[in-house]
């Protein structure tokens, strides 16, 4: 047994369990390619846990990038939807089927993300800018723009909370049948 090999020993359960980085497991595997000594000790240490454990931490990271691919993905889509509303209902200054598209709007967001400060970005952020954007352009004050553009956003602000408490609601029902 050389140095080499003492060192080997040392990282083998690491080895096993995959958590070596991937130059330190590159050196052992050359190693104990050529260390029959090692190679047996590896072996031997090999077998009970087998490399289960392995495979299931490379899944689990696969799993994670899926789901945090899908989660920017549904972002994306949610951020888009909710400028298009913004833009809609500016257009479209007397209809009230704002108040049931952010009530479904915030409805849908909260059950999905579970954050209320999500539901309220959403709904608030996308109104102001797209109501300053277009205040201004009608050549409105600043100030005006700012002031009208906040209530805006509020009032649709508040039809998104309200979707918020009936996804809040429908949790909690939803627990107690689970429980019971
Ligand atoms: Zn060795």
């Amino acid at each position: 047994m050389n140095k080499d090999c003492y060192i080997v020993e040392d990282l083998l359960p690491l080895y096993n369990e995959g958590l070596l980085q991937e130059e330190t497991t590159k050196w052992v595997e050359a190693h104990l390619k050529s260390c029959e000594n090692c190679r047996d000790l590896a072996s031997l240490s090999n077998e009970p846990l087998d490399k289960e454990p392995i495979n299931s931490s490379i899944d689990n990271e696969k799993m994670m990038k899926k789901i945090n691919f899908k989660i920017a993905f549904y972002q994306i889509i949610f951020v888009a939807i909710s400028f298009i509303f913004a833009i809609k209902t500016s257009l479209l200054n007397e209809s009230f089927g704002f108040i049931l598209s952010y009530t479904v709007l915030g409805l849908i967001t909260y059950l999905f993300y579970r954050r209320i400060y999500l539901v309220i970005t959403i709904a608030f952020i996308p109104n102001f800018i797209w109501s300053i954007v277009d205040s201004l352009s009608n050549e409105a004050t600043v100030f005006h723009a700012i002031v009208g553009s906040a209530f805006l956003a509020f009032v649709h602000l508040i039809f998104a909370i309200i979707g918020c408490v009936i996804g809040l609601l429908v949790l909690k029902i939803r627990e107690k049948g689970e429980t019971t």
